[in-house]
């Protein structure tokens, strides 16, 4: 028996940061699964293209990777009016580029907050005020999503008890938190919403250089027994941007294997 929910994104243009690979890429495929041409915005992957053109052939719909990185305010704001013109009119982003810079506090530079801080909190705000900017001139409603992370709430520890050494990473994902529910404050009456998606662990690159032992025994730690795959934390994004979430805003969904439960 069919349950009548489905999500359909046909004829609309969805633009996804950091969308050529790890979650990022998941989420391109699930939105053009659904039928939306794909803006993927990446920073330096030679591969970006090709990844773009894959989905336009799976799914057939417009996929286009563009190289740009969300820290850098007016390359953002050239960026999106093209993708505007060419794939567009948009009418979502995921902001989900994200870096993470694992030091121990006390080797941690200015440098690297920097790092941290323009990408995480910065690139996003860059993002969905360049979207946004585009939707008020012209009145249009739309919906941001962003990749947060349960390290928003809690500081992750080792087998020994000592803590993961993230703590630059941590503040970040804290700010882009609180940054969620601002941006959903000021945009609401226009009818722009935003939300943040906060996944647990999951298996992509900026997890794989984690020692096997803090794997293991991270994974033994979580009520579901495993980190996610990235498809994983698809469904939470693609309902926050479909017109199923019109009453939502300002809030944070976990996607984290029950990981906040202790
Ligand atoms: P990856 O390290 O696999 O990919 C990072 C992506 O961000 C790449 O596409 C990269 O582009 C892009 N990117 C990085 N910096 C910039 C920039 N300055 N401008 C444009 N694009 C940029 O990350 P994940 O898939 O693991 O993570 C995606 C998001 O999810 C991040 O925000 C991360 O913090 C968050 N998250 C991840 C978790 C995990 O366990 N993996 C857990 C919780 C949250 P390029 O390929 O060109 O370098």
């Amino acid at each position: 028996m069919s349950s009548g929910f489905s999500i359909s994104f046909a004829k609309k243009c969805i633009v996804v940061t950091g969308g050529n690979r790890g979650i990022g890429y998941a989420l391109s495929r699930a939105v053009a699964q659904a039928g939306a041409n794909v803006a993927i915005i990446y920073r330096s992957s030679k591969d970006a293209p090709e990844v773009a053109e894959k989905l336009s052939k799976e799914f057939n719909v417009k996929s286009k990777a563009y190289k740009c990185d969300v820290s850098d305010t007016d390359l953002v704001n050239k960026t999106l009016k093209q993708i505007d013109e060419e794939l567009g009119p948009i009418s979502g982003l995921i902001a989900n580029a994200g870096v993470s810079v694992p030091k121990p506090a006390l080797d941690l530079t200015h440098d690297d907050f920097k790092t941290v801080f323009d990408v995480n909190v910065f690139g996003v705000f860059n993002t969905a005020r360049a979207v946004a900017k585009l939707w008020l001139e012209r009145k249009q409603q739309g919906s941001i999503v962003i990749t947060s992370s349960m390290s928003s709430q809690i500081i992750n520890k080792s087998a020994e008890a000592t803590p993961l050494a993230q703590v630059f990473y941590n503040a970040s994902k804290a700010a882009v938190s609180n940054l969620t529910k601002g941006l959903a404050a000021e945009w609401s009456s226009q009818g722009i919403r935003v939300n943040a998606v906060s996944p647990g662990y999951v298996n992509t690159d900026q997890t794989s250089h984690m020692e096997k032992k803090i794997r293991d025994f991270q994974a033994r730690s979580l009520p579901l027994g495993r980190f996610a795959e990235p498809h994983e934390i698809t469904g939470q994004a693609l309902l926050l941007l479909s017109d199923h979430a019109s009453y939502m805003t300002g809030g944070e969904y976990f996607v984290d294997g029950g990981h906040l439960i202790w």
